[in-house]
Parts: structure tokens; sequence; C-alpha cells
């Protein structure tokens, strides 16, 4: 299947600006072109959007927000059922153009769809359980009520490497919550975006209430959703350079914001797990994604005592993982996003090795034949990784394993701790006392036990420290879209 064809299958409207329900350019005759990680080709193009084209969405959205606001939960529910309904029915296209557009193998991208698709029919639920509370008063003759409502308009900003799962996420609470929202992609998937609007607009949302400004330029936008008063909330999932920068500027008007940031996780393997068990585990979720995840393993502390067979292992399941264009059958790890992140890889590799790390498997980009014309690069597994490494405080957002050898538990929990980051941990054990005492000392917001994959619809996703504010998901996501109000009432 081509790449225009790919595209067609969706019929995705050329314009890809959504402003008070119409599809245009916004009067910005500039596009860029989208292109394909794993073979260099554009496959598409997107308007070049910019602060006018965010200023226009915004007062759509704020122009929506009185009615939207206005419609019952049930109303609303109606209309995430609808789009869960639609997103369901496309899967495969819309699989189709994530592999396309960002480069992830078809199944993990079968995969996504359907965890994108759960938000929207887990807020549609919990649209209806919008609850408040009643509090007794010391006085007879008052009631406190505390309610719920609508922050407002919603400006959110979201990232490439998750391209439709972190829109539902942040638009799927934002429209059960009665919010209006402006969504700005990132530039590397806008038509993952593209694809996801012209669902939720299909489903039945009135005009306004959702709005979509592609851009290539980011900064513009992140402006006008900072400096336009009308923008109550601000939802980012990004860098934490760039969530620092949007979190400060936010501060200016007090706007609400949620910041799912960066990560530096850690993966623990106690000398009770089974080495071979844990290393599938961290294999598997270190090149989850090309190990462009937030919550990537980036430091792999070994029990010294296993850590020969934990090694062993690792090496055995990542050289034997195909790396490729994820349309080839059998392709387990897809490219990196772009050349720098290439380039990444390569400095935190001979920073490692300058400092005395050894490269076990792979450790350079992959060259040859099939894999010229993308930003390929071989899964890397290092050992004798120190504090002093780049790598062991950076984010790696790629497919390099560094292992740590420790000897004990408290020290071990002093270094996973020892980072700015605060998002995912994971610790392998088969003792259940001190699963739960390390559960509890982990500085992060997520700990998987034996488990590489603590994230659901269901659940609060999200960080401590410097790796954000806020969760999504679960019944804390409708929460960080809803302003707390209390009434006070003499009988
Ligand atoms: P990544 O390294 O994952 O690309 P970024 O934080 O740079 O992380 O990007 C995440 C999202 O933030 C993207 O949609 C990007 O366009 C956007 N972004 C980057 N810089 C800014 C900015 N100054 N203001 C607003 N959004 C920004």
């Amino acid at each position: 299947m081509t790449s225009t064809s790919i595209v067609r299958d969706l019929s995705l409207p050329g314009d890809t600006i959504l402003i008070n329900g119409e599809w245009s350019d916004a009067g910005v005759g500039e596009r860029f072109d989208v292109g394909d990680p794993s073979t260099g080709e554009v496959i598409g193009q997107a308007v070049a959007g910019g602060g006018q084209a965010a200023k226009a969405a915004i007062a759509a959205a704020a122009s929506a927000f009185p009615q939207w606001s206005a419609t019952t939960a049930y109303e609303r529910s109606d209309l995430l059922y609808r789009a869960h309904a639609l997103m369901i029915e496309r899967s495969e296209s819309l699989a189709r153009l994530m592999t396309l557009e960002q480069g992830k193998p078809i199944r993990a991208s079968r995969t996504e769809v359907k965890y994108a698709a759960d938000f929207l029919i887990w807020f549609a639920e919990e649209a209806k359980r919008m609850y408040g509370r009643t509090i007794p008063s010391a006085r007879a003759d008052q009631r406190f009520v505390v309610m719920h409502q609508p922050v407002g308009v919603v400006g959110a900003i979201t990232p490439w490497n998750y391209p439709i799962s972190m829109i539902t996420r942040k638009v799927g609470p934002a429209l059960a919550a009665g919010c209006t929202v402006v969504l700005k992609p990132a530039a590397q998937t806008p038509l993952c975006a593209v694809a996801v609007f012209d669902i939720l607009q299909q489903a039945g949302a009135p005009a306004g209430v959702i709005n979509l400004v592609t851009a290539n330029q980011a900064g513009p936008i992140g402006d006008e959703f900072l400096a336009n008063p009308d923008v109550r909330k601000l939802t980012f999932t990004g860098s934490t350079r760039v969530g620092k920068l949007l979190a400060r500027g936010a501060a200016d008007q007090m706007k609400r914001v949620s910041m799912e940031l960066g990560g530096h996780a850690p993966f623990i393997v106690f000398d009770d797990a089974t080495p071979e068990h844990a290393a599938r585990g961290a294999a598997m979720v270190k090149l989850l994604n090309t190990g462009q995840a937030c919550i990537s393993p980036n430091r792999i502390y070994v029990h010294a005592s296993i850590k020969d067979r934990f090694v062993e292992a690792m090496k055995n399941r990542i050289s034997g993982m195909k790396v490729g264009n994820g349309f080839i059958d059998g392709v387990a790890v897809g490219p990196l996003i772009d050349e720098a992140a290439r380039e990444r890889m390569e400095q935190q590799v001979s920073d490692a090795v300058d400092k005395g790390a050894k490269v076990v498997t792979g450790g350079s980009r992959l060259v040859d034949d099939e894999h010229a014309n993308g930003y390929f690069f071989a899964p890397t597994v290092l050992t004798d990784v120190t504090a002093d490494m780049d790598i062991y405080r950076q984010e790696t957002f790629g497919p390099l394993a560094p292992i740590v050898e420790f000897e004990d538990e408290v020290d071990v929990i002093r270094m996973a701790n020892d980072t700015t980051y605060g998002l995912a941990s994971y610790v392998y054990t088969n003792n259940l006392s001190r699963a739960w005492r390390v559960a509890e000392a982990l500085k992060f917001g997520m700990v998987g036990i034996n488990d590489i994959n603590p994230t659901s619809a269901a659940a609060p996703f999200g960080g401590v420290k410097e790796s954000g504010l806020g969760r999504e998901g679960a019944s804390e996501g409708l929460l960080e879209y809803l302003d707390l109000k209390l009434v006070g009432l003499s009988v």
C-alpha cells in the first residue's frame, strides 16, 4: 500500500486547520511537509498555522463554551460514545497512518489506536459521574454544597510519540467536563491529529467546541495560549524544558495547568527475581516505541549476583529484535523520529564509552540498504554505566538500555530516587514485602511491580517532581478540567 493511498483511505481534509466547524487554511498561505521517518519520503502537507489562527480558534472556542457547557452530561457522553465507535470503525486506517507518519510498527500502532479509543469510552462513562459533595455545617441553618464546573476554554499541546492517544487523553475529559478545546499537535504528526478531529467532528461535535491548529512553529501558538485571557487551562505533554516554559507563562494569569513531562525511569531487578523474566520485560518496555516514551527505563539496576545472566538474556532479546519499516512483517522496532534524535543516541553512547561503559550489543546507527533512508539506530545494551555519564541523567528517548550493578536495597532506592524526574519506575522481585517497601519508597508517580505496563485509561497517569503536574486518565483525569465551587446556603 502506498503512502498516498494510506492518506487517501481516510479522506482527510486537505486544509488542516479546524476553526468553528470549518476546515480551512485560516488565511495562512504557507504549508509544511510531513515525512515518513522510515523512508524520508514526504507523505503529505499541513497548514503552518500561527498566532492569528490560534487567536481565531480560541475566539471560536470561547463563543461555543456557554452552550456546550450547558449541555447535559448525557449529551456529552453520547458524543464521546459516537467518537469511540467511529475510531474503532476506522482503526486499521488510523493505525496505518500512524505507522506512516510516526514510524512505529503496525502492531504497536493498532495497540495505540485501541488505547486512544479507550479514553473516549472511559470519559463517555465518567462524564456521568461528575459528582459533587455535601458537607455538614457547624451552623444549624447552613448547608454546604461542593459542585464542579468546566474550567472554560482549554489550550492543548501534544507530542509526536503517541500521536493519537495523547490527543484523546486530553480532549476526551475536556469534552466530558463541558470544556471547549483548541489543540496544537506536534509538527511531526499533524495528520494523525487531523484524523482524530475529523472523527470528533463527524461524531457530532458542535462548531467551535473542538478546534485544531496545525503548525511547524510552536512558539507563537504557545504564546497566544498564554496571553489570551479566554484560555483558562493549559494541558501539555512534552519535554520538561518546554513544560517549565509554559508553566511559568501560565502563572501570569494563573491559568490551570496539567503537565506530562519527561521521565528517567529506574528499572530495578532484585536478586530474588528471575533474571531472564526481568530481561524480557526490560527489553520489551525499553524498545517500546523505539525507546521514545516518557515511561521508558533509563537506568536498569541489576543485583550483582544475577547481573551476568540478566545481561546475557537482555543481549539475546534485544539483538533478536528486527529493526525496520513498521509495515514490514516481523519488525519489532521502528526508526527514531528524526536525525537529531539519532545524533543524541550517538552522543550518549560515545560519552558513556569514553567514561568506561561497555557496548554489549548495538551502539551505532544502521545504514545498510534496508535502513539507508530512515532514522534507524541499533538497539543497544550498555553495561558498567556510572552516575557521571550523560545517559545516567539526561532523558534518552531512544533504544539505549544502560545497565548499572547494585548490591543493596537501601542503596538502589537512593540511586533510583537520585533524579530530578519522577514519572514511571519498575521493580522486579518475588518478595512481597520487598515489593511493597520499595513501591512506597520510590519517589515516582507510577510503579510497575513485575509489570512493564502500569497504564490504562482507567488508571491515573502522571509524575512528581520535574515530571509534571496533574494526572491523565481515571477519575482524576476529569477533575483536571473542572473548577471546584463551594456554595454555602442559609436555610
Ligand atoms: P519533544 O522533544 O517530544 O518534541 P517538545 O516539548 O519539544 O518535546 O514538544 C512537545 C510539544 O510541544 C510539541 O507539540 C511541540 O511543537 C510543542 N512545543 C515546543 N516548543 C513550544 C513552545 N515554545 N510553546 C508551545 N509549545 C511548544
